[in-house]
């Protein structure tokens, strides 16, 4: 498995999106996920606070176990786990780490990151809090999620001993509407991208049909009905379908299309891929092996733009 750096982080270029655990799936099926991830050298497991209700931090560390030093756990802070528990002033921000850190049952949190801004709260005061946790050893790293470009650059402007070393927005295939904004950000600041939902759930991997019902106990079929319509719709499978035609003509699945696009991005980290099974996790690892040129990576272009 590639490796890539954030900050002083290795990861692995495939991770695991871990925001299934405890909620789609229980602590035996995300026991599964975990072992078929590390047996096939991820090592990223990205999580938060308000994943499965607060239970994925506590089956991502059971599962864990004694392999914990094997990981690289990255989690975040600032949705709403509770009545008043949220957000992101500095009082919090060390309440939160300290309650993360109790579920996940371990003594330090790799990659700590503000799920989403706080307008109430001045991202110099939030970078104060997270920093001083850095400095204190309970957090390696930080970094944030839901940032634009100018809420990069005013957090690379606050003063504070640690700053941001990532950034996790949402960029597929499907949906590259933050990608240039997100790329140049990072590139002034020497960021590392999260790409979420990089399968846009599910749609880039092929396992959903036009005018076919979505497979039984999928993550879509399981979407309320204006949702489902929404992510199914005919616009999406109009692009979906050329690029599998596309990733077909190069002898390779719509899978490697959409994991191998990623992980050719400037200041690409890791692929962090949500899974409910093991076989998705070994397909999503070995997913990332096609090296686009700049011609195919032109030809893709053409084929997603909207
Ligand atoms: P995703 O990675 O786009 O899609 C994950 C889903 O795709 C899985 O639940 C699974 O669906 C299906 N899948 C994955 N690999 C597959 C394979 N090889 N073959 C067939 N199906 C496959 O979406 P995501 O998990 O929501 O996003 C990734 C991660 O990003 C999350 O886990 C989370 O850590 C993070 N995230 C962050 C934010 C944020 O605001 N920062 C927001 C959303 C997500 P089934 O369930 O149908 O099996």
């Amino acid at each position: 498995m590639e490796t890539r750096t954030i900050g002083s982080l290795t990861v692995s270029l495939v991770g695991v999106g871990c925001n299934n655990f405890g909620g789609r799936i229980d602590a035996d099926a995300t026991q599964a996920v975990v072992d078929a991830a590390l047996d096939a050298g991820v090592t990223l497991f990205d999580t938060a606070d308000i994943y499965g209700g607060t239970q994925s931090e506590v089956l991502l560390g059971q599962a864990l176990g004694s392999r914990r030093d094997k990981a690289v756990i990255a989690t975040k802070f600032g949705g709403p786990v509770a009545e008043g528990k949220g957000g992101a002033k500095p009082d919090y921000v060390k309440e939160a780490c300290e309650a993360s850190l109790r579920r996940l049952g371990t003594d330090r949190i790799d990659l700590y990151q503000i799920h989403f801004p706080d307008d109430s709260t001045p991202i110099e005061d939030t970078l104060a809090a997270m920093s001083a946790l850095v400095d204190e050893g309970k957090v390696r790293e930080i970094g944030c999620s839901n940032f634009d470009s100018s809420r990069l650059d005013a957090a690379a402007g606050a003063p504070a001993s640690n700053t941001f070393r990532s950034v996790q927005n949402q960029l597929s295939l499907l949906d590259r509407r933050q990608e240039a904004d997100t790329i140049a950000a990072c590139e002034r600041h020497g960021l590392g991208i999260l790409p979420y939902f990089p399968l846009a759930s599910g749609m880039l991997t092929g396992k959903y049909r036009r005018d076919a019902e979505p497979p039984a106990g999928t993550r879509l079929a399981g979407l309320p009905a204006e949702r489902r319509e929404k992510a199914l719709s005919d616009r999406t499978f109009d692009t979906v379908e050329k690029l599998e035609a596309f990733a077909t003509a190069h002898g390779h699945t719509l899978l490697e299309l959409a994991m191998s696009w990623l992980a050719g991005l400037p200041q690409m980290a890791s692929v962090i891929a949500g899974a409910t099974r093991p076989d998705q996790v070994r397909d999503n690892a070995a997913a990332v092996g096609w090296r686009l040129t700049d011609d195919e990576r032109a030809e893709i272009d053409a084929l997603t733009r909207r």
